[in-house]
């Protein structure tokens, strides 16, 4: 080998190095929670710190713990303190970022609760806590150093609910723990919990990708009792008394249910070893809400609760956009048509390379008429992301548009299988 060659491969070593980190180097097996608030106006983001936490096991991948698919509002990132490197890094998205495109943003400040969940490093660390601006770069909120020695991260254990396993496939760092918590289920509902569990992920594992998934989940019940019933339907005067004070109506849209109670979700499941949090709202009214990486809510006992349940687990677990486009969304200005969106399944066509591009056959027309004859066919066809001009989606209909859609297009289906990769390597 000449001389030459050697400096070549030198050279590229730290690349390489980089290309992988060592959770063994960096991270014991337990995770750092980190609660804070993000709050502001439509203009103003600020954030501020609420506690740490050392909590039970890591789940997450012990391989992918720089985040590759960069999806979400926000990310979060764990760098080394002593050579700068980026340890460990999440997307994630948050309700508080969709009421600032509310109109009520431009009257009022309002504050929400955040967890970032992350593995325990095992020497100082920063954490850098960042905001998508309009125009797509990112925007530094946060810089904290982190002394994983320091007393003041609590180890405080939180609410001893049962926890049960539902379905269980194999190590956590290999699969996609989800925990279900029960929202609106009174102390002897909790077996009606487990049915409408088992009921609702019979049908998302019945639907592809998923189907051929199964066995990268372990399910988890979190038996949380309520005091009543049910859910807050403020638009009817509905009021329930509810763990996680759930509730209709968020942002005056009737069937838009959340919570913003984000410190005692993260209390209930800390239990468990977990992922993704998704809430069962126990009611048969029609609705949910899911959140990249935040928070995933729906109910059970509505004719298409199954559709809601599946459509919203693809916000909240695999990033994807909605896909319709006319709505009564109260939305203002929610994409920069200048900008690509980090979401898979839409484009602005600033940078379609990047998405489903290669996916559509050469007889097909781009953009792609909204005609029966390309029903079912990938291609690129105007509206979506609640936006009828400007923003393509890749089918006529997807889970991610309709209800009445027979399942996930293969753009979603293709962004869903890479997601279940990142938990399951
Ligand atoms: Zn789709």
């Amino acid at each position: 080998m000449t001389r030459f060659v050697w400096i070549l491969i030198v050279a590229l070593c730290p690349l390489f190095a980089n290309a992988e980190i060592s959770f063994d180097k960096y991270f014991e097996a337990r995770t750092l929670r980190v609660d804070f608030t993000l709050a502001g106006n439509y203009e103003r983001t600020e954030i501020f710190m609420e506690q740490m936490k050392k909590q039970g096991e890591w789940a997450g991948s012990h391989k992918h713990l720089v985040d590759e698919a960069n999806y979400g509002n926000f990310r979060y990132r764990l760098k080394d303190k002593e050579t700068g490197e980026v340890l460990f890094s999440r997307g994630f998205s948050s309700l508080f970022q969709e009421w600032q495109t509310t109109p009520e943003a431009k009257k009022l400040d309002r504050s929400y609760y955040h967890v970032a969940l992350m593995p325990y490093p095992k020497q100082k660390v920063q954490l850098i806590i960042e905001m998508r601006t309009w125009e797509g770069g990112f925007k530094e909120l946060l810089a904290l150093d982190i002394d994983p020695k320091d007393y003041f991260i609590t180890e405080e254990k939180g609410p001893d609910y049962s926890i049960v396993p539902i379905m269980e496939n194999g190590p956590h760092e290999k699969k996609v723990d989800l925990v279900f918590l029960a929202e609106g289920y009174q102390g002897n509902e909790m077996d009606k919990f487990q049915k409408d569990i088992k009921r609702l992920t019979d049908y998302l594992f019945a639907m592809a990708p998923y189907s051929k998934h199964k066995n990268d989940f372990n399910l988890y019940a979190v038996l949380v009792p309520s005091a009543e019933s049910g859910t807050d339907v403020p638009g009817k005067g509905i009021y329930k008394s509810t763990a996680f004070n759930s509730h209709f109506f968020t942002f005056d849209e009737e069937r838009y249910l959340t919570s913003k109670d984000l410190k005692a979700i993260h209390d209930a499941a800390a239990g468990a070893v977990y992922d993704q949090v998704f809430v069962l709202v126990n009611s048969t009214t029609y609705g949910g809400g899911g959140f990249y990486n935040y928070l995933t809510l729906s109910t059970v006992d509505n004719e298409r609760s199954p559709q809601v349940f599946v459509h919203e687990f693809g916000h909240g677990f695999a990033g994807l956009a909605d896909e319709y486009y006319s709505s009564s969304v109260a939305y203002e200005e929610f994409y920069n048509l200048k900008v690509e969106p980090w979401e898979p399944n839409i484009t602005t066509l600033v940078d379609f390379d990047s998405k489903w591009k290669t996916m559509i056959a050469d007889s097909i027309p781009q953009p792609t008429p909204r005609i029966k004859k390309y029903d079912g066919v990938v291609g690129l066809f105007e509206g979506g992301g609640y936006t009828d001009k400007g923003i393509y989606s890749p089918v006529m209909d997807c889970r991610m548009k309709t209800n009445e859609a027979p399942g996930f297009c293969p753009v979603c289906c293709d962004a869903i299988e890479r997601t279940i990769r990142s938990y399951c390597e």
